[in-house]
């Protein structure tokens, strides 16, 4: 039946279809005679290249004027349509021309520049990358990245600076595009080595003269030179320009930086945001002027390169937040990234709109926002801000808090507040907590921790289960398409992001038309050169992390962290014993002690095992043995590393202890 239906209906358009044609025809056999008489008329020189269908065509006409209503006309020869067609191709040239901007880069320019990233690559953090030419260098950003878990008593790692170090004659300039941590959280030991200037807009310097304060090298700050967006600045060989984009943090900007052999734009990290919340937008604008002057690669953030359509812009969250602060009647505390301030900014807002006082609890972001508000970024009446100490005086409906700990972080106030270890303020039945923010990956667990311990208080939590409680700081595929659409570059490095997020994005750019041989997926130390007419890997550099202990600002070398890896992992057993060297026996018994490597209930038949073996071992030992502690404790050492082994599986530390008399 489905069939019949279908074939019926085909038949009826195939008769309309005739029946136009035929209407058609009768009607263009008129224009044919008019058109012959214009084309004789006008005498129009024939520089179409299908002349030779065109006489044919013309000879059909002919034919046609003899016998009408015999044959369709080839509209080709109207003028009309030749019109038409040459416009066609015209606006094909048009597209082809604005598509391949880069054309306009002479390609005969010799020279190259070389692009190495020394971190942020297959990664989440520690960005830094270095951009050079045979006599000058500058580096772009010097983040730092977390520690495993297994990385123990390590707060934070930094890139390690070797290649920096072997190149540290050309260095020109540190260029800094944003104040997040995983961009500067490294500028401090940097520059405990090796100064030079540093450029940046005004938050991010005022965010590392935080750091250099707490470092003790406040000197340095002699090193900011601070720059103006849309002007271009000469260092070195390389002529810079801030571009002003939206992120998770104020201030946030792209790069356009001119080299000697073209225009190469770093996007930095972005989302395009329409409606920020202090009305500045990115400048698109500037893009697309560098990306209609031709642009020869392009490096853009690759995040959320998994995530399709677009990301909501920061001012969803306000929304959020009015009805969060509506229904609730006892205190709002506020959870987020200290490098949030607008996040802050309108949590800040929302609890003025309903009458709350505003106590800020955390140090980092206590000095975030008033950096931010010192340097006019947002403006605040200073009345609405109490100290934790008055937060008693007023009434819960009274009280927003805004602290730190949205990763779930043990030594931050949030934590502390709900396992009642805050001086101020200890979480109660009533409190709706409100976490904007998402668990950065590896942090799930401690978040989720975190979150018990407050509903065990009766507190309220609202986490991810609204979906515009928080959103992110980077650009979805629609905004990586358009970032790719505006600067059109030759050549595009996806950055900022783990190999997989970086494979992603190739992909949408390969959406977008871009080249598959023109698109290349680096990986931290290669060093990548670039010159107009290709782009090849030249090297590998040395690249990895260094530890840095917070409490102390100051690195913990491999091996002690190694050491605590296998302490952790395989326990430690010590041994102590007397030996009466000139009789060649011992003095009382072996002790042997262990820890993590058995159960105390059982550990004192295990210790005495080995107190047993030892002794055996020593009544059989050879002479050579006592010539010197080093080699009885090796034998010693051997002697409980097998039986351990045979009986655990493990290879504990072991410490052996002899003394001779
Ligand atoms: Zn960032
Ligand atoms: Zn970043």
């Amino acid at each position: 039946m489905e069939k019949e239906k279908e074939i019926n209906l085909q038949e009826a358009i195939k008769n309309t279809i005739e029946e136009n044609l035929k209407k058609e025809e009768i009607q263009e056999n008129k224009e044919t005679k008019e058109i012959q008489e214009t084309q004789s008329s006008n005498n129009i020189k024939n520089n179409n290249q299908n002349s030779n269908s065109s006489q044919k065509n013309a000879h059909q006409i002919q034919k046609n004027s003899k016998k009408p209503v015999q044959k369709k006309v080839d509209p080709k020869n109207f003028v009309w349509f030749k019109d038409l067609n040459k416009a066609f191709d015209e606006n094909e040239k048009i597209h082809k021309s604005r598509l391949s901007c880069f054309n306009k880069i002479d390609t005969n320019t010799k020279g190259w520049v070389r692009f190495t990233p020394l971190g942020g690559l297959d990664e989440i953090g520690g960005n830094c990358a270095v951009l050079e030419t045979e006599n000058s260098a500058i580096i772009i950003d010097c983040g730092m990245s977390f520690p495993n878990e297994d990385m123990h008593g390590v707060d934070i790692l930094i890139p390690d600076f070797s290649y920096l170090r072997e190149i540290r004659h050309k260095i020109k300039g540190l260029i800094i595009t944003h104040g997040h941590e995983d961009h500067i959280g490294a500028v401090p030991y940097l520059f405990k080595e090796m100064q030079f200037p540093i450029y940046g807009t005004s938050l991010p310097l005022a965010m590392i003269e935080n750091k250099f304060k707490e470092h003790k090298i406040h000197q340095y700050k002699s090193y900011f030179r601070s720059v103006k967006k849309r002007t271009p600045i000469q260092i070195g060989d390389f002529k810079v320009e801030w571009i002003h984009m939206t992120h998770s943090i104020i201030d946030s900007s792209s790069l356009a930086i001119q080299t000697p052999i073209g225009t190469i734009i770093h996007t930095g990290d972005f989302k395009i945001d329409h409606t920020p919340i202090d009305g500045y937008p990115p400048d698109l604008h500037r893009l697309a002027y560098y990306g209609e002057k031709g642009v020869l690669a392009l490096f853009s953030d690759s995040t959320n390169s998994y995530k399709p359509g677009v990301t909501p812009s920061e001012s969803v969250v306000g929304k959020t937040f009015e009805d969060l602060f509506m229904k609730t009647k006892g205190r709002v505390i506020m959870s987020t990234f200290s490098s949030n301030i607008h996040r802050v900014y309108q949590a800040i807002a929302t609890g003025i709109k309903f009458g709350r006082k505003v106590c800020i609890i955390g140090r980092s972001m206590e000095q975030n926002l008033n950096v931010a508000m010192d340097l006019g970024y947002i403006k605040l009446p200073k009345d609405i801000f109490i100290d934790p100490y008055e937060i008693g005086k007023y009434q819960d409906e009274e009280i927003l808090i805004i602290t730190t700990g949205s990763q779930g972080e043990s030594m931050s106030a949030l934590y502390r507040m709900a396992i009642d270890e805050h001086r101020h303020v200890k979480i109660k039945e009533g409190d709706q907590i409100i976490i904007s923010a998402k668990a950065i990956p590896g942090n799930e667990p401690t978040v989720s921790q975190l979150i018990n311990f407050l509903m065990k208080k009766g507190a309220k939590v609202a986490y991810h289960d609204f979906s515009e409680i928080h959103v992110s700081g980077h650009a979805s595929q629609e905004e990586q398409k358009l970032m790719l659409r505006l600067v059109k570059p030759k050549y595009f490095f996806p950055v900022h992001g783990e190999f997989n997020h970086l494979m992603k994005h190739r992909e949408t750019a390969i959406s977008t038309g871009m080249k598959e041989e023109n698109i290349f997926v680096m990986e931290d130390g290669e060093q990548w050169e670039i010159t107009p007419k290709r782009v090849r890997k030249v090297k590998n550099v040395k690249v990895g992390k260094i530890y840095i202990d917070n409490q102390i600002n100051e690195q913990i070398e491999n091996d002690v962290v190694i050491d605590r890896q296998k302490l952790a992992n395989e326990g430690i057993i010590m041994v102590v014993a007397q030996v009466d060297k000139q009789n060649k026996k011992l003095i009382g018994r072996p002790r042997v002690t262990t820890f993590g490597i058995i159960a105390d209930k059982e550990d004192k038949a295990f210790a005495k095992e080995m107190e047993e073996l030892l002794i055996n071992y020593i009544d059989h030992a050879k002479d050579y043995v006592y010539e010197k502690n080093r080699i009885f404790e090796n034998e010693l050492r051997n002697v409980i590393r097998k039986h351990v082994f045979r009986k655990t599986k493990k290879y504990p530390t072991i410490v052996p202890m002899v003394y001779f008399m």
